[in-house]
């Protein structure tokens, strides 16, 4: 039983992650979508809030879950009997950032291995921030995630349409 973690912060999910999950659920029999509680940044949507939309645009495939952690992932990894994990690459920049995280948790849980999606073209530019702050001024972010997100949004910005 092949089971891996998509660990991110989902601060909304995006149709950047969807694509991820979605190609990654066709690679692993299990995967874990999990959300990383950080004390140390203030998100806008709490992390019930995320957990839910998160739940609700990943209904369709049967073998996604979908958890909050605390703490070091890989810690999260074994406790979840996980051997992999999942990381979408954007972009060059996004590179350097993610080979240090994968050798350091690599040194420090040699078990537990990274495999890494480029993103789809059509999503390369796609950030959650990116998201949050075109919402911020009220612009349709209807392309960038799913319905239950845009509604969601529009809510917390108390954006009339
Ligand atoms: P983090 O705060 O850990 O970067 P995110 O929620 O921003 O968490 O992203 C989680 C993962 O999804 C990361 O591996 C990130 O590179 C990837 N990701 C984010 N946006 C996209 C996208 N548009 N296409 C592909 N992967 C993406």
């Amino acid at each position: 039983m092949k089971r891996a973690i998509y660990p991110g912060t989902f601060d909304p999910i995006t149709y950047g992650h969807l694509d991820i999950i979605e190609r990654s659920s066709r690679i692993f029999d299990e995967l874990i979508v999990g959300i990383l509680v950080n004390n140390s940044k203030q998100p806008l949507f709490s992390v019930s809030e995320r957990e839910e939309m998160i739940k609700e645009a990943v209904a369709h495939m049967n073998n996604v879950k979908v958890m909050s952690f605390h703490g070091l992932l890989v810690d999260f990894a074994r406790a979840q009997d996980a051997s992999f994990l999942v990381r979408g690459l954007r972009a060059v920049t996004d590179f350097e950032y993610e080979l240090q995280m994968t050798q350091t948790n690599k040194v420090i849980a040699s078990d537990i291995d990274t495999i890494f999606l480029t993103t789809s073209l059509k999503y390369s530019y796609l950030s959650s921030s990116m998201v949050r702050e075109l919402a911020s001024f009220g612009a349709d972010i209807s392309r960038f995630v799913p319905e239950n997100v845009t509604r969601k949004i529009k809510d917390k910005y108390k954006v009339e349409n």
